[in-house]
């Protein structure tokens, strides 16, 4: 299976093809750069579009005094409910310190304590201190900005804006060489075109726009899981969507990417009420509103059934320094008529994070050779079932410089290119609405068989609206189409509540649900999927 287009007509070449300009896809430019290798660096809106840029609350690794890898460990395994890889997760805690060294090496500006430490604060799920934030609430802008300021002054990285990658290109092995890609408005480099490298590298971020209301940016349309699939490799997790807790409620009818109120604000002392004033999270949880974030989606979708009301609320009047410690957020309130020092804050669920992808090991390696997978794109396994929280920026920091290490050792020497002879698809670009709101209807925080089997049916249904025009929007929603399916089957397969995936008809973790669903395309399109067991931690 492949996205109908054009035949490609030019080509572009390095030793390796990375596609997405987030955390990610910019950690591994310079690192591969830092290898001696050249890179193509491809990305389908401006450079820095992505939800790298959003993240707010920070980076987690364990720097303060006192706190060690091993408790990070802990705190993460805790987060992932039983599913997390132990293995990816030491690596995880045991690199992240280094990795956000080189970050800092590389001029990004965290804020510091008035003794020029490093200022570390809480979020939750950690029994430590141990996130760092830049610009009080604007993290991932300054690592975007740092990390784009680096790529931009390294002649070996070409970077490519506009250019939306569709599909894998492959030799006669089935290793994968290349990419096909559409890119605007760049002369001799505009329209259909392919990106040939020794290598590929896939870092095209999240999935979240296939829910009616998510955190996600517009270009967050699960394009690398789309890519991937149709490659042949295999994804895993993505029944685990992580629905943040806290994003402003801005009425019934809001669509697309709403304002976050990040967990931080919590870890300064705001709380969760009710209706009634009553703060609802000190009887679910021992850490209360800093409880893991799937703990906390849930205790809120409950309220909210319960009192028949579409949102609760965020007390945050007791945070006295809201400007300073939270610009942004503060900002985001204002402009929907919120003061936060002084009004309650209006909040519910909303889609945010993948907790899978495309399965990959320890560096980086997708199931199909030359195909590589960093980022949100990715399921390395060290998320499990629910993401602790400011762990996603550090992944992307320490697997990016993995897959450098890998490459540099291991970068293979593919054949030529062969064209790709499988079917074609392309839907019509008005079915990306239906499909988000049957999404989070039927595939959302909540989910029972008959809901999963309506949205299914849905699904069905808009996969017979084919569209003969090739287009921006057409790709996206063929891609969100494909990552609404596979998010449903594996949805349904799992019949166990457990991390940020909730079957109200099986609302108890099962020991027999230990383990992971792989997911893969068989050649008609359709799915077949095999399990790999998770040991006890
Ligand atoms: C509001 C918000 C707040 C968050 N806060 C935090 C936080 O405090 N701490 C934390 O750790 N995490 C946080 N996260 C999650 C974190 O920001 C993301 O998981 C992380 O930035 C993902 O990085 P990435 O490089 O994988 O993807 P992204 O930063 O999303 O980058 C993906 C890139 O791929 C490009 N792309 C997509 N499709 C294609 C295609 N077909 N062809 C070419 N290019 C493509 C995009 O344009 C973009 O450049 C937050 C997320 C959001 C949305």
């Amino acid at each position: 299976m492949r996205l109908k287009t054009g035949t490609p007509g030019w080509t572009a070449q390095a030793d390796v093809v990375i596609v997405g300009s987030g955390v990610a896809g910019l950690t591994t430019a310079l690192q591969v750069r830092a290898k001696g290798l050249t890179v193509l660096l491809v990305t389908k809106a401006r450079v820095d579009e992505g939800s790298t840029k959003w993240a707010q609350g920070g980076i987690a690794a364990a720097l303060g005094p006192g706190d060690t890898p091993k408790e990070h460990e802990e705190d993460t395994l805790i987060a992932g409910a039983g599913l997390c890889d132990v293995a990816a997760v030491k690596v995880l805690v045991a690199q992240g310190p280094e990795a956000v060294r080189r970050l800092i090496a590389r001029g990004a500006v965290f804020d510091r304590e008035a003794t020029g430490e490093i200022s570390l604060t809480r979020e939750g799920g950690h029994h430590r201190n141990r996130i760092l934030h830049a610009g009080g609430d604007a993290t991932g802008a300054e690592v975007s900005r740092a990390l784009l300021a680096a790529v931009t002054e390294d002649a070996g990285i070409e970077v490519v804006e506009h250019a939306l990658v569709l599909d894998a290109i492959k030799d006669a092995q089935g290793r994968v060489c290349g990419v096909t890609l559409h890119v605007i408005g760049q002369g001799s480099r505009g329209g259909v075109g392919r990106a040939l490298g020794r290598a590929v590298v896939l870092a095209t971020g999240g999935l979240g726009q296939v829910y009616a209301q998510t955190t996600n940016p517009a270009v967050a349309t699960g394009d690398g899981v789309g890519v991937a699939l149709r490659a042949g490799a295999r994804v895993a997790d993505l029944e685990f969507v992580q629905f943040h807790p806290t994003v402003m409620w801005l009425g019934p009818t809001a669509r697309g990417q709403q304002p976050l109120i990040s967990e931080a604000v919590r870890g300064e002392g705001a709380f969760l009420v009710d209706d009634a004033g009553e703060r609802f999270m000190r009887d679910v949880h021992p850490l209360a509103d800093l409880a893991p974030r799937d703990v906390v989606a849930k205790a809120i979708m409950r309220k909210m059934l319960d009192t028949h009301r579409p949102h609760v609320w965020l007390d945050g009047r007791g945070i006295d320094n809201w400007q300073e410690r939270f610009p942004t957020i503060y900002a985001s309130c204002a402009s929907y008529g919120v003061n936060p020092s002084r009004d309650l804050i209006p909040v519910a669920p909303a889609a945010h994070y993948a907790s899978g992808g495309a399965r990959v090991d320890l560096n980086g390696r997708t199931s199909v050779p030359g195909l590589y997978a960093c980022g949100e794109t990715a399921c390395t396994g060290v998320h499990g079932a629910n993401r602790l929280a400011s762990n996603s920026l550090l992944e992307g920091l320490v697997f990016a410089a993995r897959i450098a290490d890998d490459l540099a050792e291991n970068l293979p020497t593919p054949g030529e290119p062969v064209s790709n002879t499988s079917k074609e698809v392309l839907l019509i670009p008005s079915v990306r609405d239906q499909i988000s709101a049957s999404m989070t209807q039927g595939a959302g925080v909540l989910r029972t068989a008959k809901s999963l089997g309506h949205t299914g049916s849905d699904l069905r249904r808009l996969g017979t609206q084919a569209s003969s025009e090739p287009c921006v929007e057409a790709w996206e929603a063929t891609n969100l189409h494909l990552v609404a399916r596979a998010i449903v089957e594996v949805a349904t397969i799992r019949e166990e509540t457990r991390g940020s995936h909730w079957r109200e008809d099986f609302p108890q973790t099962s020991p027999e649900w230990q383990k992971r669903i792989l997911l893969a395309l068989d050649g008609n399109g359709g799915w077949s999927h095999t399990f790999e067991l998770v040991p006890d931690a």
